[in-house]
């Protein structure tokens, strides 16, 4: 195509002052929504200002696919089952840098930006932090110009609403697709058959070599769906704008007229609603595998689709398989699509008859993996059974990638049978099943975890027998957030502050914030820094008077948990804490006490009995202590239903304190901790994932550090915890729990509680009642500080001036340069 032709197809640009934005509004409500200004909803003016945001964002979008083309960049694809991507349109306005002339616009017909920004549904397709990752790297990839692109499912339903009903979490479906969704491109043309069930044959070859291939079986549809990633620039408009290609699954037209022939309409009608099911529901599981089928038709569903896109644009640009790795990097986020190994053999042996050692350099030089956990019922493993069913071929593969493997331990490792059976890819332990993570390991040349001190530990324990026969393999690359979302666009205020005083470099750049450090010693910019989480605080007390009906006094300690309801994350220990405070203002009312707002949100897997009964268990408490009149304005207890990244955007810049407090050695990383203290929160936390590096960077007085280390949990476990010990010799403890298992937070139900009680004393698993005495008395230190509000300011100060390290850019830049070999390909202004 000559350049010519290409500019007579590419949009005009359009402008991106204010005048320009209100004629596209007005023209998106007449023309594409079939409304006026006199007519139209709220709704249809989020439409409308969605429109006139998405034909600004699309002609970015050619060139950038248009430059990644006519350039020779190598790709990254990046594989989750998770993006946790949130609300788009104040995202992209700030990205695109025309928030204000939008703000602007619609001011003119007399309609408020923030206002019909809260309309659009939260797009909740993960479940926390794993699914915010990947968010965050979209962005970073697209700030960065690097050719990335992110492929998953698009869910009809995605991360359920949570309602408390009695005090008790209720499911909602979230049905985000309800009202249509604005901002994607559906791509019919992309779709591609993937297929279950069927068959082997086997072959001889003329020269004697025996072939392979999968038959027969049922097909799927896959479409592909695009939205939008635009990057940020600090010129307006300037950035790259990259893609996430969600799939959803359509039943295939063959399948159906086979039935219909066969006169069986209501049959066929109900094998394509089945089939459609596959890319239905998010499951809603955090951290523990589910086992169920479709869940696994799911992983292979999108990995098959996004394999067979790759390739094809791989192939397009008339490029030879054999230089797959050349230009593609495929990232794993976890094992959910770890399937991936299998199917791009299956796809270089069967469809492209590639000798079999051939074809695994060229997967294992496309693929990394990322681990997420140490924990081991989040470890993926498949039956055997279900696998060989579902999908014939990849079984055998499998097999035949294990006894590769087994066969060069051996050989480097003679006589070792343990060795052996602990790094197959089957375990033989019970019902056979596929470990996924062996699978990634051997299927990936680079295997990440996502902290320094969670990839030690996949060194020296998950992966130690892996880490022994290929050490090369396993790097760190630290967790990230996106300063973009989390601090510039959920906290103006403070981003305005620092912006006056360092300039507003650090949006694309954040080890520039570090300039801010000098100001924590001047006492007027910490009292404008004291003014401006003042102001967010009040914010969040009128949502929480509003919507809970609880008053809460702006100035206490605003100390905030929010994160997935689990027990290693400890919202119990936390708990205890509240308890505590409440017995010793009940016993000494008049005495000196730090008033403290302790807040709470997150969601509870929905077959996760325990996270519940605790989400239960904050709810009694809270109704007590929120009731009592002797505790008044000195302790309030709020939970906050429906945790997702809008309402994160709300509680983190209102957060004086940040509780990350897992049972050392179970928090992978953690990015809330990274969030909150680049907000100005002060982090009370255990030595876990990435709290011992967020240490290392504000130093040690500018943090609270307790409880046990990763080795002392190893070592108590080892010489066998009793729980009950801690219990019996620490009276205020014991005052505590013997609460919660009397009526005393459940008047009309006397043993509520006693399940969690029973379950501490007798196992506690993840070591509360060892930690609870140091955990109260680092609390102590927090209250007393909080009284010197100017102490204070100045380590919030530094908290803000020294989280550089955890730009999710410098992530990015980690994988780009350790993992990926990717470079940066920035589109002209
Ligand atoms: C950041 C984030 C998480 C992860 O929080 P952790 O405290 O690291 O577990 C989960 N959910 C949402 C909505 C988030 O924004």
């Amino acid at each position: 195509m000559s350049s010519n032709a290409r500019a007579d197809t590419a949009p005009t640009p359009r402008g991106l002052d204010e005048p320009s934005l209100k004629k596209s509004i007005l023209s998106r409500l007449t023309r594409d929504l079939g409304t006026d200004p006199e007519h139209a909803s709220p709704r249809d003016w989020l439409n409308a200002a969605t429109l006139a945001t998405r034909e600004r964002l699309l002609e970015r979008w050619l060139r950038t696919r248009r430059h990644y083309d006519e350039t020779q960049s190598k790709r990254v694809f990046y594989l989750s089952l998770e993006f946790l991507i949130g609300r788009l349109l104040i995202n992209s306005l700030m990205n695109l840098g025309i928030y204000e002339e939008m703000r602007e616009a619609l001011d003119e017909y007399g309609v408020d930006l923030l206002e019909i920004a809260e309309l659009e549904p939260d797009a909740a397709l993960g479940n926390g932090g794993l699914g915010r990752l990947a968010a965050c790297i979209l962005d970073s990839m697209a700030t960065q110009c690097i050719p990335g692109y992110g492929y998953g499912i698009r869910y009809d339903y995605g991360m359920f609403r949570q309602e408390i009903e009695n005090g008790e979490q209720v499911e909602k479906p979230d049905a985000w697709l309800r009202h249509g969704n604005h901002w994607e491109v559906p791509r019919p043309d992309h779709s591609y058959v993937v297929r279950f069930h069927g068959y082997l044959v086997s072959h001889t070859q003329p020269d004697g070599t025996l072939r392979h291939h999968w038959e027969d079986g049922d097909s799927i549809v896959a479409v592909a769906y695009d939205l939008p990633v635009p990057g940020y620039s600090a010129q307006p408009g300037a950035g790259n704008v990259n893609d996430l290609r969600l799939w959803s699954a359509r039943a295939s037209r063959e399948f159906e007229l086979g039935e219909f022939n066969e006169g069986d309409y209501i049959g066929a009608v109900e094998q394509k609603i089945l089939s459609e099911n596959i890319s239905r529901v998010l499951y809603p599981n955090d951290a523990s595998q589910i086992g169920r089928e479709l869940r696994l038709k799911q992983e292979y569903f999108f990995v098959s689709a996004s394999l067979q896109d790759i390739i094809a644009y791989h192939l397009g640009r008339g490029r030879s398989i054999e230089e797959l790795p050349t230009y593609t990097a495929i990232q794993l986020n976890d094992t959910h699509p770890a399937i991936a190994v299998a199917e791009l053999m299956r796809l270089l042996r069967d469809e492209h008859e590639l000798p079999w050692d051939v074809a695994w350099k060229i997967t294992v030089a496309t693929f990394g993996y990322t681990n997420h956990t140490l924990m081991p019922e989040a470890l993926e493993t498949w039956p055997v059974e279900m696998m060989t069913r579902l999908l014939p071929r990849h079984m055998q593969i499998i097999y035949d990638i294990n006894q590769a493997f087994i066969n060069d331990v051996h050989h480097r490792f003679p006589g070792d049978s343990e060795l052996i059976s602990r790094v197959s890819l089957i375990d033989e332990s019970g019902e056979r099943r596929v470990r996924m993570a062996h699978l990634a390991v051997l299927g990936s040349h680079r295997v990440n975890g996502v902290a320094e001190l969670h990839s030690r530990l996949l060194k020296d324990t998950l992966f130690a027998d892996f880490y022994r026969i290929m050490p090369e393999r396993f790097i760190n690359v630290t967790n990230g957030v996106t300063q973009r979302l989390w601090l510039n666009q959920a906290n103006p205020g403070l981003a305005r502050l620092v912006t006056e005083h360092i300039g507003n470099a650090w949006i694309g750049n954040l080890d520039t914030i570090k300039a801010l450090d000098s100001f924590a010693e001047d006492a007027s910019c910490r009292s404008e820094f004291r003014e401006v989480k003042l102001a967010n605080k009040r914010a969040l007390a009128a949502y929480i008077q509003k919507t809970q009906k609880i008053i809460v006094d702006p100035n206490a300690l605003f100390d905030v948990q929010i994160k997935r309801i689990h027990e290693y994350k400890r919202q119990l220990l936390n708990v205890l804490h509240v308890i505590t405070l409440y017995n010793r203002i009940r016993e000494n009312p008049d005495g000196e006490h730090t008033p403290r707002v302790v807040m709470f949100a997150g969601k509870a897997a929905p077959a996760y009995v325990m996270a519940k009964r605790i989400i239960r268990l904050i709810n009694d408490v809270a109704d007590v202590i929120n009731n009592d009149p002797v505790v008044g304005d000195r302790l309030k207890c709020v939970f906050l239903p429906n945790y997702g990244v809008s309402l994160a955007s709300l509680i983190i810049p209102a957060a004086d304190l940040s509780e990350q407090i897992s049972t050392a050695g179970t928090e992978a990383s953690g990015t809330g901790n990274m969030k909150l203290a680049l907000n100005g929160a002060l982090t009370i936390g255990t030595l876990d994932g990435a709290n011992v590096e967020i240490l290392e960077e504000v130093g040690t007085e500018n943090i609270y550090i307790f409880g046990l280390r990763t080795e002392d949990v190893a070592r108590l476990r080892a010489d066998g915890y009793r729980p009950r010990d801690y219990y019996e010799n620490n009276a205020q403890l014991r005052r505590v729990l013997d609460m919660i298992n009397s009526d005393f937070f459940a008047p009309n139900e006397p043993h509520r509680h006693s399940d969690i009680v029973n379950t501490l004393l007798d196992s506690d698993h993840y070591l509360v009642l060892a930690d609870y005495a140091d955990y109260v008395e680092t609390q102590q230190h927090v209250s007393r500080l909080y009284k010197d509000q100017e102490a204070w300011a100045h380590k919030a100060m530094l908290n803000t001036a020294r989280m550089g390290k955890f730009s999710i850019d410098r992530t990015v830049g980690e994988y780009a340069s350790e993992i990926w070999s990717a470079e940066p390909y920035c589109i002209a202004p």
